[in-house]
């Protein structure tokens, strides 16, 4: 069996941080959204499980770091299945980027192994595992539009009106989730910064993309500039070319707009490749991971 995947990135429309769980980790509320820009991912049957990866820009280990092996391995270990896979990887999620690039890849090996080796796990614990290599693991797994508690594990679906269209891109050199929340304890949150998660909920609900532009936020997203400057400039940039809102997704250094129609998302994102030759225009998805037989 030979399987093709796409591993879909995501986009924060809202990320907010409301406590402390009592494990230490922080408690968020987050709205997050799957969209059509894609890694691409073949598998087929073989002895050993292995893994290559090709890309664009930066680096992305092949061993067995890489979030796509780590997954494989806790999948093998929950299931006690000793069969191999051969796996290539084809990256075009920007990385560091808080586009849940490495946890959607790690989404996509749990589906598609799932699938290679019948194993006949559902999605719950799909989730389950994926949780233990990543908090947005299980988001990707379950993909479309959810609001995001706890960690991120904690999942509630939200129906969405209609399909938006966005642009994104990353500005400059990747950031570190792990260095952004660091951050965040040193400067704190301002209340102004928070996202106003039950407006831009019932935006999402009511495809009422002015609301949403003006209930977008990201807690983050002050820290991050501050260690990125590129990202303030980008998101101007992004308002100047006719996004009704624009923001950094997760802990970046990505940033999107979302705007009115895909005639002005494609004329905005034609504009701005030529200051950001990465820009790509997207379309929201109902789903994070698409398995296709061939
Ligand atoms: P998130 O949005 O979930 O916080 P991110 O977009 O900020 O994630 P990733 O692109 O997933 O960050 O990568 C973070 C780190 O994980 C990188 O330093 C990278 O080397 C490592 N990594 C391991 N496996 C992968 C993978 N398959 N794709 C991307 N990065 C990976």
């Amino acid at each position: 069996m030979k399987l093709k995947i796409q591993a879909r990135a995501k986009i924060n429309w809202t990320l907010d941080v409301v406590g402390v769980l009592p494990n230490g980790y922080h408690d968020l509320d987050m709205l997050m959204q799957s969209v059509t820009l894609c890694d691409q991912m073949t598998m087929e049957d073989a002895d050993e499980l292995t893994l290559s990866v090709r890309m664009g820009g930066s680096f992305v280990p092949a061993d067995e770091t890489n979030l796509v092996l780590r997954a494989a391995r806790a999948l093998q270990q929950h299931s006690g299945c000793t069969k191999g896979a051969r796996i290539t990887l084809r990256k075009y999620i920007p990385v560091a980027a808080g586009m849940g690039g490495g946890s959607s890849d790690a989404a996509a090996a749990l589906k598609g192994l799932n699938v290679l080796w019948g194993l006949g796990l559902d999605d719950d614990t799909l989730e389950e595992i994926g949780l233990t290599i990543g908090a947005d693991v299980p988001f990707c797994i379950r993909g479309g539009l959810q609001r995001a508690q706890g960690v991120g594990e904690r999942l509630t679906p939200v129906a969405m009106k209609r399909p938006l269209y966005i642009v994104a891109f990353q500005p400059c050199r990747g950031l570190s989730t792990k260095e952004v929340f660091t951050s965040l304890h040193e400067d704190g949150i301002r209340d102004e910064d928070r996202p106003d998660n039950e407006a831009a909920q019932r935006a999402l609900e009511n495809g009422d993309v002015r609301l949403l532009g003006r209930s977008l936020g990201n807690v983050l997203e002050p820290v991050s500039r501050r260690l990125r400057p590129d990202i303030d400039k980008a998101i101007r940039d992004i308002e100047a070319a006719g996004a009704v809102g624009a923001r950094m997704t997760g802990s970046g250094s990505a940033v999107f707009g979302v705007f009115l129609h895909a005639g002005a998302c494609r004329k905005a994102a034609q504009e701005l490749q030529k200051t950001y030759p990465t820009c790509r225009m997207m379309r929201t998805a109902e789903c994070g991971v698409v398995i296709e037989e061939e």
